[in-house]
């Protein structure tokens, strides 16, 4: 069979080798996202014939492979991204990381590199965070970064399955995304690329899809736009934004206001921030909220008709990023986003801050 061996690893097997000399921790006003790291890091390693070795918390390190490694060449490889949070109360908190854990297990699965038991490396990544405890920031907004990352190792070319993979999971300190309050984007519509397609990766979240955004995010900055607005096929279907889901609020006939986001139908990645502010939003009585298809042609035709509200991006690192402007086709187009405050983008970042945060107790949250 693929996996003789263990079928996970525990963490009540987890060696624990810390550092004698922790590095410094940079000014946390002035933290760039990605560009620092605590001192430990988690690594666990799996082959075909033997299973999960035992994880090992120790100090950050480079890695050494092989040249001829799978993921240097076929891109063997996923990640996660999530965060720790230290509360008002000191605790430190995960943010619904039973969610990241089933998108990184669905990941694996898709990719054939090995599955474990979630939970067992949720435990890992709250002794690691444990470990680093010092590194959670003090701090109203800035947060550990956590990312979760597995590879294929085995050094031979041809595109197979990896017969020896290697999990890994580094953190850092990130600061806030909006330190001066909310910084609307602008994006360029696409009609060019597209992101994911049916039957392709856009569901999981594989390295391979990312690489070959940059290219596009280039000619949207070239156009004066921050970022890209996925469409995908020939009816121009509003698919995500950058790396964070998409969101319109909708003025519809009646007067009330509907929150759209497409449907997961394997071309949007299942985010635990867009899951979050559905849940949020059904349980508020005052708004109605869908996930359906939207075309650019419905989205303009709101415009022309004022009757999109407001348009923000999800995910966990901005939580929410409104968007004042899309360019399409050669046009400039203005929302209203910003015209009153963005007050629903609003009323999500800061519940879903709250809770985080722990002002407002949730089942979301999991003390480490
Ligand atoms: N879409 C894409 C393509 C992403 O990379 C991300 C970031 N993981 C998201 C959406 C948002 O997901 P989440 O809310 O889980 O961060």
């Amino acid at each position: 069979g693929y996996a003789t061996g263990a079928l996970t690893f525990r963490a009540a097997d987890i060696i624990i080798k810390k550092t004698e000399s922790g590095s410094s921790k940079p000014d946390p006003d002035k933290l760039v996202f990605g560009a620092s790291f605590a001192d430990h890091m988690l690594t666990i390693k799996h082959t075909t014939a033997n299973g999960w070795e035992k994880p090992v918390i120790e100090p950050l390190r480079d890695l050494a492979i092989h040249p001829a490694a799978k993921v240097l060449h076929y891109a063997a490889e996923l990640f996660e991204g999530m965060k720790a949070y230290r509360g008002y109360d000191g605790k430190i908190r995960l943010f619904r990381p039973d969610l990241n854990m089933k998108r990184m297990l669905n990941t694996a699965e898709r990719s054939v590199l090995p599955t474990f038991d979630g939970n067992e490396l949720l435990e890992c990544i709250k002794k690691l965070v444990q470990v680093d405890a010092d590194w959670v920031p003090r701090s109203k907004s800035s947060t550990l970064y956590i990312r979760p990352t597995l590879i294929g190792t085995e050094p031979q070319l041809g595109v197979a399955a990896s017969s020896e993979s290697l999990l890994f999971v580094i953190t850092g300190p990130v600061g806030p995304y909006y330190p001066t309050g909310f910084k609307p984007v602008s994006l360029l519509a696409d009609t060019v690329h597209c992101r994911a397609f049916p039957g392709g990766m856009g569901a999981y979240k594989a390295g391979s899809n990312y690489g070959p955004t940059i290219y596009v995010n280039k000619m949207a900055q070239a156009q004066g736009c921050q970022q890209v607005l996925w469409l995908y096929g020939e009816k121009r279907y509003v698919t995500e934004v950058g790396t964070m889901n998409v969101f319109m609020c909708l003025k519809n006939k009646k007067g009330g206001v509907e929150i759209v986001t497409p449907p997961l139908d394997g071309l949007i990645l299942p985010g635990v921030t867009r899951q979050s502010i559905l849940d949020l939003g059904r349980t508020w009585k005052d708004i109605t909220v869908s996930e359906r298809s939207i075309t650019m042609d419905e989205l303009l035709e709101a415009q022309q008709n004022n009757s999109l509200l407001e348009m923000f991006g999800s995910g966990t690192a901005a939580i929410v990023c409104p968007i004042e402007r899309i360019v399409y086709e050669g046009k400039s187009y203005d929302l209203a986003t910003m015209n009153k405050g963005a007050p629903l983008t609003n009323r999500f970042h800061d519940e879903i801050v709250d809770i985080q945060f722990g002002r407002k107790p949730s089942k979301w949250t999991v003390d480490v």
